[in-house]
Formats: structure tokens, C-alpha cells, sequence
């Protein structure tokens, strides 16, 4: 099936007149064509989205929590109907992780919709009684929403829900691997009522439809989230508009395993938060810490608990997960693990491709830390397991990382996982759990190369708004 823009509300040719294939990592299928944009469809669907940014934010917060709620109620009667199929082709998700979406999409389009009532401005005081001083939280007025592959459909509700119910209308730019389910996701909300100006969608490519779109003059502020490399690029051309840019990066979280742990349950768990959609999760945990004196009984029981892992058909509930996004994806995992066994590490398990795009779960033991196996994003099903000394050597090596995007801690004693959630430098860190956790409140984002500022509940309403200064003198002809 063919699919065009959507800008305004209509489904429009590309002026590029060019379409590209949608192809499914799995099969290697084509599953749909969809247009490539240039700069001149972007300029369209920026103008669009100017005249649409005035009415939407003159609505009500009541309105606008309106249409977020119907879309929630859309999403979570049709859901499986309308994303199921595409989640698993057009992404290469497991049937789980596609439910997973589904259901994380419906609480953060609600949670999105409470968020249109709390636009919460103060007052201050003033040392002149005759002075009142408040301010005004604003919509900003068009936010460029740019978003990644790997959650092609909750990451995306995110980076679009909460500025939409701040007032802001959307222009959004998807993944190329995954336009069709932002396709859907745009119809879905004008569905819900959205007025059609608020919303636009140009697929394409990165420097071709990407980039225009964060130098576009009529853009206010830029809501990112993508690689790392991506990002600083993005920010730059942000900063030279002197528009503010939400970014959300890359990650390279650490999994600490404390002495007093049960090795087969902190396997268990471990196991989870890095091969979830075969690693390709921001927050990841691909770098596993372990307390030495646990290392021989917890590696043996990663291994195994490697070893269970189920990778048959995407549609069977026993599948944890399937194809990385592309063969230059699965390149680079396996060059990283090469070379780093070629250094001197060794293979726990897995290390090859086990058919197509989808590689083994594979665990490193002691990589040299100077290499992109340790230190760079594998955004693959693949994790180092290094040893520690202690607690304080362990934090130290959560700590050797240019990332600081999230980080979990497994122990049983409260004090031990304070003192690492206090003292390693990422953006979250859980204790007792795996590093990949969601909450539509939760402030999402990263310490260092991870990104800069925070996304859900309130600190996107935050994100999304100017501040605005407004004061008033009760004296008559006040100065
Ligand atoms: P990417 O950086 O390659 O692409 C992200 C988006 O940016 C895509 O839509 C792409 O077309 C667009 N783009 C590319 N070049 C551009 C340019 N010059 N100007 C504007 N836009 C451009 O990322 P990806 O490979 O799609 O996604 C994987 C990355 O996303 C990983 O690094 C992962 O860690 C990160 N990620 C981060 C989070 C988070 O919350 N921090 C969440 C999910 C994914």
C-alpha cells in the first residue's frame, strides 16, 4: 500500500513525487511504500502546523484533554487492530513487545490528557504591596517531533502527546525504518477529534526531511530522540535558531550485582533488561557489573537463563524477541563482539547470528574497557559482564561511561542501593530491577552524552512551555 503526508489533516503527494519501500526486518518483505519528503513538503506541513497553532491552543484544557482521552479510548478498544500487525513487521517486535506498546500507549495518551489541566502558573512576592507578580505557563507553538525505530509507537505518543496537550501543535518526523505506524498514529488522533492543522506527519529521510525540518524558521522548539550522534546535530542546528531542543539519547546503562543477591533470580532479571526487543532499548542494561565473590555462580546462571531464551515466530507469546532493524545494525554488534574477543575476552554465550537479522543472546566476560564494546551503544542483544571488587569499585565502573541514561542496581540491602543510586551519574536508577523500566510521570532522560532535558507526565508540560513573566501596579500612573 502506498501512503502519502499527512499535512493538515489531508493526505497529500509529496512534491517530491518520490516514495521508498517500507521493508520488514524479518521477512525482508516490502510491507508498504510511503513518500519521501524533501524540503519543500516540510515547509508545507510547517505552515500548516503555524496556522493550526493558534486555534488548538486557544481551546480549552478541557477540550484538549478531550481529544487525548478519546484517543486513549481508541487506542485501547482497537489498539491491537490498528498497530498489532505493524508493530511486529514494520519493527520486527516480538508479539509481547508490540502488547507492551499498545498498553504503555493508551496510559501516556491519559496521562498526556491530565497534563492539559495542570499548565500551573505562581505568583512571587514583590516589595512593593502596590506590585502583583505571577506567571503564565504557554504553549510555545510548534514543536518538531523527531523520533527513533525501536518504539516506533509509545516513543512516539510520548514525544507528541504531552506537547500537544500543552497547546503546541505537532510536526512529526518518524523513523524511516517505521513510518507506517506514525502514519496510523496521526490518523488515530484526528480521529479523536484533533483539528486536522495540529497535526502533520513527513516521512523520509534524516538529512533529506530531518534536517529541514529542525533548520525550518517556523519551528519553535524540537522534541528529539535518536542516536547520540543524531542528537548533537540536531541540538546544533537547534542553538543556532536559538529554539530550545529535547534530546534524548544514547545509552550504555550498567546492572550492578550485589554480593548478597540470588544469582538466579538477578539472572533472570538481568537477562530481561538486556535482550527486551533484543536490546534495542535506550536503556538497556549491556554493561553487568558483578561482585566478584558472585561471579563464577552468576555467570553460570546467565548462561543458562541465555540459553532458555525462546527466538521463534514474532506472533508466538514465547518469543523474547527477533531481527535487529537492519544488516548494518547486526554488523556492527558483531564486529564489536569480535573484536573484542579478538582482545582477549571471552565468549559466555551466543556471538552469531542465529538466522537473518536476529542474533543470539551473547554475553562478554571482561572486554577491554577501552573498547566500543564497553564504551559504545551496541543497541544489539549483547552485554560485557565485568567483575568488581566492592561496592565502591562497582559504582566506579557504572561510572566509566561517557552515557548516564539509566542504571540498576540488584540487592537486598536498601542502604547498598541508595548509596549506588546516589552516587552513579545517570538520569534514573533502579533498585531491585533491570535498568529498562517506563512510567508516564517519570521524568525520562540522560546524565552526560544521554541527552538533555526530560520528557513525561509534568516535566514535559515543563519542556513544551515558555514561562512567561507578567506583573501588574494597583497604583494609578505606577511605574
Ligand atoms: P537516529 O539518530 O539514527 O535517528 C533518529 C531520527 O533522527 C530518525 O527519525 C532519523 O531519520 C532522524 N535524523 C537522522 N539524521 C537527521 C538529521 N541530520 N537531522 C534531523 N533528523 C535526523 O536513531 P535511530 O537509529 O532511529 O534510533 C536508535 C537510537 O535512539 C539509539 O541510539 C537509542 O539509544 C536512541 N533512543 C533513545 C531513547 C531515550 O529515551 N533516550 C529512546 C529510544 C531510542
Amino acid at each position: 500500500m502506498q501512503r502519502d503526508l499527512i499535512i493538515g489533516g489531508e493526505d497529500v503527494p509529496p512534491l517530491t513525487g518520490d516514495y521508498f519501500d517500507v521493508v520488514a526486518p524479518e521477512s525482508g518483505r516490502v510491507i508498504g511504500r510511503v513518500a519521501r519528503a524533501g524540503a519543500l513538503d516540510v515547509d508545507a506541513a510547517v505552515n500548516k502546523a503555524r496556522e493550526g497553532a493558534v486555534a488548538w491552543a486557544s481551546l480549552a484544557p478541557a477540550a484538549r484533554e478531550k481529544v487525548l482521552l478519546a484517543a486513549a479510548d481508541i487506542v485501547a478498544e482497537q489498539g491491537e487492530a490498528l498497530f498489532l500487525n505493524n508493530l511486529i513487521d514494520e519493527s520486527g517486535s516480538a508479539i509481547t513487545k508490540a502488547r507492551f506498546e499498545i498498553a504503555y500507549t493508551v496510559d501516556l495518551l491519559r496521562t498526556a490528557a491530565g497534563e492539559a489541566r495542570r499548565l500551573y502558573g505562581e505568583t512571587f512576592p514583590n516589595d512593593n504591596p502596590q506590585r502583583i507578580s505571577m506567571v503564565f505557563r504557554e504553549p510555545m507553538g510548534v514543536v518538531a517531533v523527531i523520533s527513533p525505530y525501536n518504539a516506533p509507537l509509545s516513543l512516539l505518543t510520548k514525544m507528541a502527546a504531552f506537547p500537544l496537550a500543552a497547546g503546541n501543535s505537532v510536526v512529526i518526523k518518524p523513523s524511516e525504518e517505521t513510518p507506517i505506524t506514525a502514519l496510523t498514529f496521526a490518523g488515530l488522533l484526528l480521529e479523536a477529534g484533533l483539528p486536522p492543522a495540529a497535526i502533520s506527519v513527513v516521512t523520509g529521510f534524516g538529512s533529506e526531511c530531518g534536517g529541514p525540518l529542525t533548520a525550518h524558521p517556523g519551528i519553535d522548539c524540537v522534541a528529539f530522540t535518536g542516536s547520540t550522534q543524531t542528537g548533537i546535530a540536531v541540538g546544533i542546528e537547534s542553538v543556532k535558531h536559538l529554539r530550545p531542543a529535547q534530546l534524548e539519547l544514547g545509552g550504555k546503562s550498567a546492572v550492578l550485582v550485589l554480593r548478597d543477591t540470588d544469582p538466579e533470580a538477578a539472572a533472570a532479571i538481568v537477562a530481561q533488561g538486556i535482550f527486551t526487543h533484543g536490546g534495542q532499548i535506550c536503556m538497556a542494561n549491556s554493561r553487568i557489573v558483578v561482585e566478584r565473590c558472585l561471579l563464577d555462580e552468576f555467570s553460570a546462571a546467565l548462561k543458562s537463563a541465555c540459553e532458555k531464551i525462546y527466538l521463534g515466530d514474532l506472533r508466538d507469546e514465547r518469543t523474547q524477541y527477533g531481527p535487529l532493524i537492519n544488516q548494518r545494525a547486526v554488523e556492527k554488534v558483531l564486529a564489536q563482539v569480535e573484536q573484542a574477543i579478538a582482545a582477549g575476552a571471552t565468549l559466555l554465550t551466543g556471538g552469531k547470528v542465529l538466522r537473518g537479522l536476529t542474533i543470539e543472546p551473547t554475553i562478554v566476560l571482561e572486554p577491554d574497557r577501552s573498547l566500543p564494546l564497553w564504551r559504545e551503544e551496541s543497541f544489539g542483544p549483547v552485554a560485557s559482564l565485568v567483575a568488581a571488587d566492592d561496592l565502591d569499585d562497582a559504582i566506579a565502573i557504572a561510572n566509566d561511561s561517557e552515557y548516564g541514561l539509566s542504571a540498576a542496581v540488584l540487592t537486598r540491602n536498601i542502604q547498598w542501593g541508595m548509596r549506588a543510586a546516589r552516587e552513579i551519574k545517570s538520569g534514573s536508577v533502579h533498585i531491585g530491577m533491570h535498568s529498562f523500566q517506563s512510567n508516564a510521570l517519570a521524568p525520562i532522560g540522560g546524565y552526560k552524552r544521554s541527552g538533555l532535558g526530560r520528557s513525561g507526565g509534568r516535566y514535559s508540560t515543563e519542556e513544551f512551555t515558555e514561562v512567561k513573566w507578567v506583573s501588574v501596579s494597583l497604583e494609578a500612573g505606577g511605574r
